[in-house]
């Protein structure tokens, strides 16, 4: 590959990944009971479609996709459905959520499973399909269903771009993976470009993953289509757009997708799963977590099911440390903290960070706005922070979306900086939230004013047809009323015309 392009803004943050990236990953293993949420993904969540007491197999359907952009979800191992309840989600929120709650029966006995000979032989919608009845998403957070990413509907695919740039500081579970499960990589990047029909595959890794690149670096060797790029080490190089702008120099439109330059994103993790997926029918059960931070004893990566709760992987991961303080599901960037750790692992958990005490986050040290202008400095969408800030505050949501708030990818570059310690990314949440509350209230109104208009119409056109049946009937009695008349008259004429002829018959004899 060529000359490496610079987007703008950006940091250079402490690392934190040797803390856990130096001993192999360890499974987790089957917990004493899984929680399965039925909302783990961008979209509605699943319908589930078993019931208390039902037995299921590992692998089963226990909900399913109601919607387009939705994703079904799957039994992590074979046992009872004990429950289904609602249970505290995996969201900054802890707002409960539906889940199924499953007893292991220890066998971990699999559903048939006929995998492909050869994913060739099938046509790309067919392969869409197998990943979408995986429950296949995005696996480096964003948890966006695949296999619409796989549909490139009207567009010569340039590039399928592989995500292994990993830019949070402390997570790992890309850089293991790409380290120890290099071939599943590889064999989704094979599936997911016959999917796509993509000319060709690049997987960037930030070249603080030097092992990672090593070992990806001879399947380029082995196929033409592929190239693996070290790309520079800068906070945030691993998001889409600013990936995008590192290999091609090209910007994604504002409000645009990758698509709109013929290219298609995913993340390293993703590929393996679509390998599993296509050539060993195993839909998305399991994945990597990293569990790390100053918080617990013994940092690690791990393979958990979906559904462990969180609380089993940090008592892998040592225990708690005495000062830990928060738990933190993802990067310290980008990620949410969290209420409990009873909460399941979902197919989103890319990391469990557990910090201690951090002055920067606490609101008591927060001062005012200085409009020092550092936050423009590193805003890699180069937005003007300091002015969301300002008309977050003061619910000015039109000046907002003239200030592109939407094209915020809240990265936190803006808020790491900032002298003043302003929770910067929380107020451009509370913007987005409060402008989409709006929209959806807009929307629902728009919706019963067409359903009233609607209705107004129908009640107009019921009335008029009455009225033009009247018309039509009196119509036809006046009618009917003239030709009576008229055979009145016919028959008066008639019998006229006889008395006439009786008369004149009578003279003439
Ligand atoms: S960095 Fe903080 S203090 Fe400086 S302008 Fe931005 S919001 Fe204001
Ligand atoms: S969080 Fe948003 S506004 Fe702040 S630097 Fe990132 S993209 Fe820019």
């Amino acid at each position: 590959m060529g000359r490496l392009f610079n987007f703008p803004g950006g940091i250079h943050l402490e690392e934190h990944k040797s803390v856990s990236n130096g001993t192999a990953v360890r499974k987790s293993g089957i917990p004493a009971r899984l929680f399965v949420p039925l909302d783990q993904h961008i979209g509605p969540a699943a319908e589930c479609i078993v019931s208390k007491g039902e037995k299921v197999l590992k692998g089963q359907t226990i909900g399913s996709a109601t919607e387009y952009i939705s994703a079904p979800v799957h039994a992590p191992t074979s046992g009872t459905v004990i429950d289904i309840q609602k249970f505290p989600a995996a969201h900054a929120s802890a707002l409960p959520s539906d889940v199924v709650i499953i007893e292991p029966d220890g066998k971990d006995e699999w559903q048939t499973r006929t995998p492909l000979n050869n994913y060739r032989d099938i046509d790309p919608s067919e392969l869409r399909n197998i990943v979408r009845g995986a429950g296949i998403v995005g696996l480096g957070g964003a948890a966006f269903p695949t296999f619409v990413k796989l549909n490139p509907v009207g567009h010569d695919i340039k590039a399928l771009i592989l995500n292994g740039a990993e830019c949070e500081p402390w997570i790992t579970c890309d850089d293991m993976l790409m380290r120890t499960r290099h071939g599943d990589i590889i064999e989704g990047a094979r599936v997911m470009r016959h999917a796509l029909q993509a000319a060709r595959v690049i997987i960037a890794i930030e070249d603080n993953k030097p092992q990672a690149i090593s070992a990806l670096k001879p399947y380029a060797d082995k196929y033409e289509w592929l190239t693996v790029q070290e790309i520079p080490t800068r906070y945030p190089t691993g998001g889409e757009k600013q990936l995008i702008r590192i290999l091609t120099g090209q910007d994604v439109p504002s409000h645009g997708l990758p698509l709109d330059l013929d290219l298609v994103v995913q993340n390293v993790a993703t590929a393996a799963a679509v390998h599993h997926a296509i050539n060993e029918m195993q839909p998305l059960i399991s994945r990597i977590i990293t569990v790390t931070g100053p918080g617990v004893k013994s940092p690690c990566n791990i393979e958990a099911l979906i559904g462990t709760p969180m609380s089993d992987l940090i008592d892998m991961a040592g225990g708690y440390t005495r000062d830990a303080d928060r738990l933190i599901m993802g990067g310290p960037m980008m990620g949410i903290t969290l209420k409990t750790d009873v909460t399941p692992v979902i197919k989103a958990t890319n990391c469990l960070l557990v910090q201690t005490p951090d002055a920067k986050r606490d609101a008591t040290t927060t001062r005012a706005c200085i409009r020092c202008g550092e936050c423009v400095k590193v805003c890699p969408m180069r937005l003007l922070p300091q002015q969301l800030y300002w008309y977050s505050r003061s619910r000015n949501f039109d000046q907002l979306q003239r200030h592109h708030l939407f094209d915020c990818i809240e990265c936190g570059c803006c808020a790491e900086v900032c002298p003043s310690h302003i929770p910067l990314v929380q107020y451009y949440r509370f913007g987005k939230s409060e402008i989409w509350k709006k929209e959806q209230e807009t929307l629902k109104a728009d919706r019963a004013r067409m359903r009233t208009e609607a209705r107004l119409e129908r009640e107009e056109r019921i009335k008029a047809e009455r009225k033009a049946r009247h018309a039509r009937a009196k119509a036809a009695k006046a009618a009917g009323s003239d030709s009576k008349q008229t055979e009145i008259k016919a028959a008066v004429a008639r019998a006229k015309a006889r008395k006439a002829e009786q008369k004149s018959a009578t003279e003439d004899a």
